[in-house]
């Protein structure tokens, strides 16, 4: 799956100029695990028929299930099932009324008598209950009447258990029917095949979903409401794009791609498409961005993509269709044995989204964007001692950016070492062995080594039963006598717990006026000198030429040689590296001139976008008129970057009038959203008026409203508590909501009207008004705001994603109150 991230990113950045916030948003709360390792099992779940009908006003379920089981050993004298807050009204084995008792976690069913191994028993459950995890119901209310009625479920982790009593973990995998009762005018979607749609007496429908190869039961979904579809199908398998009644524009632009991903990942990994449709639905107030239910993926409504804003969109809804499309196999087809071995799921659709990139954009692309993700992950010190292999679930949070970004680059590495051909082949044995089943990282290793005879026993040593990566500390001298470069080398991690010395390849490039090469060192040591022939002194020395090993790295160079290796780099690594390292370097016009020069002419938007952003760093007027210059760039993605970035410079009387000109007249809405936020950093004289009236304003997707609403809190003016408090309340649309309530919790601090107001969203039915709210209170710092927040945790807010961000949050406003009542 992957956790609501990045839709969370700007508001965050709204609601404060506090650091701590983007603490908080860079831990994505995902698979809530409680078991780290799998059980030992008493019956296998072979097939489970589920028929589901609804009492949509009480958001209830009813139910009745029937579950065919077969023991495991002998003397199983009873079956102990997953099962929280249901109402268990019956059960049957093999047609006889059974003996149950029902405890908190289970529903715990006695045999007549013991069962000997292989022994089948058929068990019919009746139920009923209003789940608080697990099934999900969004509904009309006098604040959105609009809004369609949408029942879904989201069962990982361990959530399939508050809609469904059955075996509940990962190591099991049983064929799956879903029988949906549901009205007439409703559309639903499940696992695997549509059987038949039947119309019932009372005139509803009840659909039949059949899922014929197994699955673990995380991977059931089901999803019911007022959806509209789209069919497609590709080579005989049918295809259906679903989103809620009234999105229809958004299908196209959104799911244009899944066609080409699915020729892409097919061909890669010389393995079929495993399922017998693949369906991608839209889910409004979805409790992650998306997941990646058995031939049946959900995604948020957030991430689709509005057709007037297409064309500004540089990858759209790419990287959550790519995502979830690769756990198709990965995750899927092949599934964790445990959460301890998350990474086998995660951090294929995580290298997957970058081979679908690649495949797009070019090997660019694939490069940058892993060289972001390696960013990311040395910025966050507490992933840097745990393995990506690991069972510590005290906070099952904590550890996600290994088991997503650390995975998805020990992947990156791993096909660098064995080549392309090889890595696929790999690829391919480990899914062909071990599909229809559940795997731990031994299986892959020891499909690498099948296919590929190469001995990766000490790769996964280090990169994936280790932790860390290594700390490089570069340094060079040239000797001009001898004609040499000699390149000292260390690693300085703290060698201790999981960590150790690395021993990994490098790629040196040295180039010289004369002569250009790449030399490969073998560095294993806390320190070594590394000596290379150079018939002059170097232009440009690049450690770790392309970014091939996941590492952090310091490695003083002065300007002009960081400046010919921004505009000469072979790699987008490379010349992305050059381009940060020149960004602290203030006061020397070699800097901000070879910044501005790749700002304006470099071949890849990345790059242009990591120069802007170095020359933002730096300041000052020279740095200013490079980015000024950049404004004119045709990529309205790079363009807003740069426009963003003259947000930077307060001191120039002149910018507001042109951010004001930009805002009015740029071709992009993006860019006229990024001139409305750099005029409220640069605090301009008429700024409130101009970001005032733009909150008035409409676009699509409201996007310069809530730019200006975002503004409005960042500038500070009380005069903008009203509008932002109008903004904020119920029934207004939720993104402006949304931005209206991290920028009203930055305003007026000590004004109790406006925490009380925050805390009232705490306890709203939508998700994405609750997470919000939460935010805005943590960054807001009024102590009023703990009481009613550790009530929230008190009262079990199970919903997915919630508790960690409420703890947070009271984290937050303990340890620095900005107002303590
Ligand atoms: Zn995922």
């Amino acid at each position: 799956m992957i956790a609501l991230i990045p839709s969370w990113r700007s508001l965050a950045g709204a609601a404060a100029g506090c650091t701590l916030l983007f603490v908080m948003i860079g831990i994505a709360p995902a698979a809530q695990a409680d078991e780290p390792y799998a059980r030992s099992r008493d019956y296998d779940l072979q097939n489970i028929r589920t028929h589901l009908w609804f009492d949509v006003d009480q958001r209830a379920i009813h139910g009745e299930v029937a579950e065919t089981v077969a023991a495991l050993h002998d003397n199983v004298s009873e079956l102990k099932l997953d099962s929280v807050a249901l109402n268990i009204q019956s059960v049957t084995v093999d047609g006889r009324a059974a003996k149950f008792t029902v405890t908190p976690n289970n529903l715990i069913v006695t045999l007549d008598r013991p069962a000997a191994s292989g022994e089948k028993h058929e068990v019919l459950i009746r139920y009923d209950g209003k789940p608080k995890k697990g099934l999900y119901f969004v509904l009309p209310d006098s604040n959105y009447p609009n809004q369609p009625k949408e029942i879904w479920t989201q069962g990982e982790a361990e959530d399939t258990r508050y809609y469904i009593p059955l075996y509940d973990y990962p190591n099991d995998r049983t064929t799956s029917e879903m029988l949906l009762t549901v009205p007439a005018a409703w559309t639903t979607i499940s696992n695997g095949q549509l059987i038949e749609v039947k119309t019932e007496p009372d005139g509803q429908k009840t659909w039949d979903w059949k899922q014929t190869q197994p699955l673990s039961t995380y991977l059931i979904s089901v999803v019911a409401g007022e959806f509209t579809e789209r069919d497609d199908s590709w080579h005989g398998i049918p295809l259906r794009y679903v989103v809620p009644r009234g999105e229809e524009s958004r299908i196209s632009p959104t799911f244009f791609e899944t066609k080409d991903m699915l020729d892409l990942f097919t061909n890669k990994l010389g393995e079929p498409y495993p399922w017998s449709q693949y369906a991608q639905t839209a889910l409004d107030d979805f409790v992650a961005e998306g997941m990646e239910n058995t031939s049946a993926t959900s995604i948020t409504t957030h991430s689709l993509v509005n057709p007037a804003l297409a064309p500004e969109d540089r990858d759209g809804a790419d990287d959550v269709n790519s995502h979830e499309l690769a756990h198709q196999w990965f995750g899927d087809l092949v599934t964790c044995k445990d959460w301890g071995n998350l990474w086998l799921n995660e951090g294929f659709a995580d290298f997957f989204q970058r081979v679908w990139s690649e495949h797009r954009f070019g090997r660019d692309e694939y490069d940058f964007d892993f060289w972001r993700d390696q960013n990311q992950w040395v910025r966050q010190p507490r992933l840097f001692p745990v393995p990506i292999v690991s069972r510590d679930f005290d906070d099952s949070t904590e550890y996600q950016d290994n088991v997503y970004d650390k995975a998805g680059w020990v992947l990156r590495m791993l096909r660098e070492k064995l080549g392309d051909d090889a890595f696929y082949a790999a690829l391919h044995r480990y899914l062909e062995v071990n599909k229809g089943q559940n795997v731990v990282t031994a299986d892959l290793q020891k499909a690498v080594e099948q296919a590929t005879s190469v001995n990766v026993d000490k790769f996964f040593e280090q990169w994936v039963y280790g932790a860390g990566a290594p700390k490089f500390d570069v340094s060079y001298i040239y000797d001009p006598d001898a004609h040499q470069v000699k390149l000292t080398v260390k690693q300085t991690q703290k060698v201790e717990g999981r960590v150790g010395l690395f021993d990994v390849p490098v790629d040196i490039e040295i180039a010289t006026s004369k002569a250009r090469q790449t030399h490969t060192i073998e560095v294993s040591q806390a320190s070594q000198m590394f000596t290379f022939a150079a018939d002059d002194a170097p232009l440009m020395v690049a450690f770790d030429k392309g970014d091939k090993i996941l590492k952090s790295l310091e490695f003083k160079r002065d300007a002009t040689l960081l400046a010919y290796q921004l505009k000469n780099g072979a790699t987008t690594p490379d010349r992305a590296e050059a381009a940060v390292a020149l960004g602290p370097i203030k006061d020397d016009p070699r800097a901000v001139s070879a910044l501005g020069d790749a700002a304006r002419h470099d071949g890849f938007w990345g790059i242009r976008v990591e120069a802007l952003l170095a020359l933002g760093r730096i300041g000052g007027p020279d740095a200013e008129e490079q980015v000024l210059a950049a404004v004119r760039d045709p990529e309205p993605w790079v363009r807003s970057v740069a426009v963003s970035e003259l947000g930077n410079f307060k001191d120039d009387d002149s910018l507001p009038s042109k951010l004001s000109k930009i805002a009015e007249s740029d071709p992009a809405y993006t860019v006229r959203a990024a001139a409305l936020g750099a005029l409220a950093s640069v605090h301009a004289p008429d700024a409130f008026a101009m970001l005032a009236a733009a909150a008035k304003s409409e676009s699509p997707d409201n996007i310069l409203r809530d730019a200006a609403l975002r503004g409005l809190g960042r500038l500070g003016d009380i005069r903008a508590v009203p509008v932002l408090m109008d903004w904020a309340a119920p029934g207004k649309p939720i993104e402006s909501r949304q931005a209206a309530i991290g920028a009203v919790a930055s305003l007026d601090k000590s004004n109790a009207v406006i925490t009380k107001t925050l805390v009232s969203y705490l306890s709203e039915p939508y998700f994405d008004i609750r997470l919000s709210a939460i935010f805005a209170l943590g960054a807001r710092g009024d102590t009023d705001a703990i009481p009613p927040l550790e009530n929230m945790l008190k009262n079990g807010e199970l919903t997915v994603a919630i508790g960690p961000y409420i703890e947070l949050a009271l984290r937050l406003l303990k340890s620095q109150p900005v107002v303590a009542r």
